[in-house]
Parts: C-alpha cells; sequence; structure tokens
C-alpha cells in the first residue's frame, strides 16, 4: 500500500465542494494560483472549529480561498488578510464581496513588512497563518509574533514545498534554494522553544506551533 492509495481512500470521503468552493477552485487552477490543497484547508477549517480563535491573520490572501474557507468554518471571526499584488487583491475583494456576506475578513493590500505597524494596530490576533512568499518565512515569524494573543496559534502552509524540501535533486536551481530556505525555517521552528510547534504531511506540509504560556 502506498501514500497515494491512502490519499485517494480518503479523498472520496471528503465533503464534496460547496459551488463557491469549486469555482475558486477552478479559477487558482486556470490562473495557476498556489490556494491550499483541500486535505490541507479541511485541516485547517476543523482545526479553527476546535479553537475557536476570535481574531485571525493571513499573510498571502491571493484570491480571498482560504480567507474565505477560515471564515465558513469560524463565521465569527473577524480575518485580516495582507496581499501585494494589485490584480489578485482585486481579485480577493470581489470574492469577499460575493461570498463573505457578513463582512468579516477584511483586506490590506500591501507588502505585508511594510503594512506591519497598521497591522498591529488594530490588535492582537489568537491566529497567524502565515502564506506569502515561502524565502520569507522566518522574517515573517519573528516580525508578527509580537501581535499573537497569550497561548496563540501560528500556523505555517507549505512547509515540505511539494516534498522538494526532502529532495530538490530533481528541480531547477531557484526551486532548489527556496526548498532550502524553507528547509533552514522548519529548523529554525522546531527549535523555537517558546513554541510547541508540530509538523503534518497533510496538504502541502503545515506547521502548527503553539505559544507556550
Ligand atoms: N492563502 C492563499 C494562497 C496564498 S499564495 C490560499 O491558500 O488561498 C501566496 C500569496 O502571497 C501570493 O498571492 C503573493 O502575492 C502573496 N505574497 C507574497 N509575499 C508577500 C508579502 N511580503 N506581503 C504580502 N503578500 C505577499
Ligand atoms: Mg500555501
Amino acid at each position: 500500500m502506498n501514500h497515494n492509495q491512502l490519499h485517494d481512500y480518503l479523498e472520496k470521503l471528503r465533503q464534496p465542494a460547496t459551488d463557491w468552493q469549486a469555482e475558486l477552485e477552478a479559477e487558482a487552477r486556470r490562473d495557476q494560483i498556489p490556494i491550499m490543497e483541500r486535505d490541507g484547508i479541511d485541516f485547517l477549517k476543523q482545526m479553527l472549529r476546535l479553537n475557536q480563535p476570535k481574531r485571525i491573520l493571513e499573510l498571502g490572501s491571493a484570491i480571498g480561498y482560504s480567507a474565505l474557507q477560515m471564515a465558513d468554518a469560524v463565521p465569527n471571526a473577524h480575518i485580516v488578510t495582507i496581499e501585494r499584488d494589485h490584480e489578485r487583491a482585486k481579485r480577493a475583494i470581489e470574492n469577499f464581496n460575493e461570498h463573505n456576506s457578513s463582512q468579516t475578513i477584511e483586506l490590506i493590500v500591501g507588502d505585508a513588512f511594510d503594512v506591519a505597524d497598521q497591522v498591529k494596530q488594530k490588535g492582537r490576533y489568537d491566529l497567524i497563518f502565515i502564506d506569502a512568499a515561502k524565502g520569507q518565512y522566518q522574517r515573517f515569524f519573528e516580525l508578527f509574533a509580537s501581535m499573537l494573543t497569550p497561548k496563540g496559534v501560528i500556523v505555517t502552509d507549505n512547509v515540505l514545498f511539494h516534498g522538494y524540501v526532502v529532495d530538490s535533486s530533481n528541480a531547477s536551481k531557484r526551486i532548489q534554494k527556496l526548498a532550502q530556505k524553507i528547509d533552514t525555517y522548519n529548523q529554525w521552528l522546531a527549535n523555537q522553544f517558546d513554541y510547541q510547534t508540530d509538523f503534518y504531511p497533510i496538504g502541502d506540509g503545515i506547521a502548527i506551533s503553539i505559544k507556550k504560556s
């Protein structure tokens, strides 16, 4: 039995995507936008239902798919999400207007490093989801961790980066460099002893770091 067989078996047990979810997934596929994979997003949503964060910060909105999915899991949470690409941010706003009827999602257009002060002024966050530029993960963590509430959670996506973090010998130089950076981040993250961090081989690899109090 191999990993793909298990994956296919579990895939058949998964709830089918709703119309808006399928629409956004198709849009992302068409425009080659790296949104979360279905098993990854389902895992994150279930964690949110258990954890019930009131305020969420997301780095990297893309077209708003993961923010809308998070709002679907915790409809009363306020979500602040940051996107630097103007075209994607525009699509995200359109998608929020269409699918987030209670308007709990707030988009900030800009580079996460440039808008950090503005983000901090809004208050603390119970959960921070890091899903922006993969080469900058440690800088994101160091800067935004100060905005966490006590016992806050940081979720990092793409920590396996299509498996290249484990073996990138067949990849391009650019991918190899990026995979190396993510590996360095993973090692660093595992050694942040103010946090309990666990890594999961779900979706494209997810790390969950819980701040120790
Ligand atoms: N979270 C989304 C996918 C995000 S893809 C989802 O799962 O649906 C990563 C996004 O981060 C890209 O759209 C990219 O433009 C954005 N990004 C990368 N670096 C950034 C930065 N420094 N500040 C803000 N956005 C950034
Ligand atoms: Mg991602």
